[in-house]
């Protein structure tokens, strides 16, 4: 078989969301309310998310039918294509096989569209006019823009404020589909001028943004809060990647030992590896599943589990979850979709549970491999991407070493157009490393009073 990309048809789209909750063996602690720390039940999100996604967020169906109207908007750029990384194992000299997913082909340029198409239609089911959101490099803004104009919906963004003067064409995107952005943090909430007091230079991080966004959503009734990542249903929407990518695989006559993503908060590894757990919880495979995050915020690796804040302010419920504090602002790289400082519910359970791997990569290591991948295979992939290239370049190399041939699956998330001033920082040597120390993450958690598991 010499086929270097493995197509679907329309048809082939899924019809159906995969929920690993199901299948898990030990089910997520449930989030507890960050006043009284009782458990909360799904009520307490109503302020903020429509119930057709509360519904799924707790749902325990192992299948969630996908709507007629998403699958209609899916089919824009759906299915994505799988390719084999001929040019790039060529280059590593490896017996190994790889391929990838391609995300990038959808307009937005990333898998965030995957969610955001949904989390539109549910909202606009229910009647709201309006979704607040944040953004970190600019990819979920965007695809949330998007997505509120195909359903005539206002969208409001908080860009993380380093990303917001690092990529100013993610803005103008975000406003082409008529999306409003603001810098975060930012002098319109409450939560803004809090940390703007504290430090006026502050580069913003995630966190921070998720607080104004949720500030602002709970202020009005016809607007709601979305969030691009970390929530089960964001995580459940993005299943559609595997699902197809399994089909893909089958096509190709393989199947992978190991599955990798970039990880920042959770969606795009959950979304291409969960499909393949599942085939280890029903047919006892043995597929591994690496996700891929950056030194310089590496929660998986370097964080504790215990409850913590979503955001930074400590609006959102507490959630079980592998984190570095919810004031821990990390160093500002690149790759500002992965500078989070937690992860998602089921991910953290499933790390804890030895059923994931997780490992970290430096910022100069991450570029080498993109830039290796984009001279091989063509594609310039994003700076988030770029950690599961370098992931997937070492288990590759570990194969020439060992002489085995292993099958490896990679989820190329996202396209790096709208990021070559980070690829120009790279080239011109002003690629910073950020070491971080243990006394940084200690100082960090020292800050937590949450509850530990
Ligand atoms: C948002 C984003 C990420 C990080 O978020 P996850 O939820 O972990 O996927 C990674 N890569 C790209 C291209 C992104 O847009």
């Amino acid at each position: 078989m010499s086929e270097k990309k493995i197509l679907l048809t329309e048809k082939e789209i899924p019809q159906n969301w995969y929920n690993i909750m199901a299948d898990m063996p030990n089910k997520p602690l449930p989030p507890l309310n960050p006043a009284t720390r009782e458990p909360i039940g799904p009520e307490a999100l109503a302020p903020i998310f429509p119930m057709g996604l509360i519904q799924q967020e707790v749902s325990a169906e192992k299948w969630i039918e996908i709507p007629e109207e998403v699958r209609e908007l899916y089919k824009i750029w759906r299915p994505t294509p799988l390719f084999r990384a001929y040019g790039l194992e060529k280059a590593l000299d490896t017996p190994a096989k790889i391929y990838y997913k391609y995300e990038g082909v959808s307009p937005a340029g990333s898998h965030k569209p995957n969610t955001a198409i949904p989390q539109a239609y549910y909202n606009k089911q229910e009647g709201i006019k309006k979704i607040t959101t944040e953004t970190g490099a600019g990819q979920w803004g965007s695809a949330l823009a998007m997505a509120c104009n195909m359903f005539d919906m206002e969208c409001e963004v908080f860009m993380v404020k380093l990303s917001f003067n690092h990529k100013p064409y993610r803005k103008i995107m975000m406003n082409t589909w008529g999306g409003t952005v603001h810098a975060s943090p930012s002098e319109l909430t409450q939560a803004g001028r809090s940390i703007l007091k504290k430090n006026p230079d502050s580069p913003g991080s995630l966190g921070i943004a998720i607080s104004e966004a949720v500030e602002r959503a709970v202020q009005e009734e016809t607007t709601k809060y979305s969030l691009g990542s970390v929530l089960n249903h964001v995580l459940m929407h993005q299943t559609v990647v595997g699902l197809e990518a399994l089909l893909q695989m089958e096509k190709a006559g393989d199947l992978p030992d190991v599955v990798i993503a970039p990880f920042g908060g959770g969606s795009n590894f959950a979304g291409l590896s969960f499909p393949f757990l599942r085939l280890n919880f029903e047919e006892g495979k043995k597929i591994r599943a690496i996700a891929s995050e950056p030194a310089s915020c590496p929660k998986l690796t370097r964080g504790v589990f215990r409850y913590d804040f979503g955001d930074t302010v400590g609006m959102t419920p507490l959630l079980p979850m592998y984190t570095l504090g919810h004031n821990f602002v990390p160093a500002p790289i690149h790759a500002g979709g992965l500078r989070y400082h937690g992860a998602g519910v089921i991910v953290s359970q499933l790390l804890k549970d030895k059923l994931i791997e997780a490992r970290s990569h430096h910022q100069i290591e991450c570029f080498e491999a993109g830039i290796k991948f984009a001279q091989t295979e063509g594609i310039i992939p994003a700076p988030e991407a770029n950690h599961g290239i370098a992931t997937a370049i070492q288990e590759a190399e570990k194969c020439r070493e060992e002489g085995v041939s292993k099958t490896i699956l990679f989820n190329l998330c996202g396209h790096g157009n709208f990021d070559m001033s980070a690829y120009d920082a790279y080239f011109s040597g002003n690629l910073e490393e950020h070491e971080l120390t243990s006394s940084e993450i200690e100082s960090s958690l020292a800050e937590l009073d949450t509850p530990t598991i």
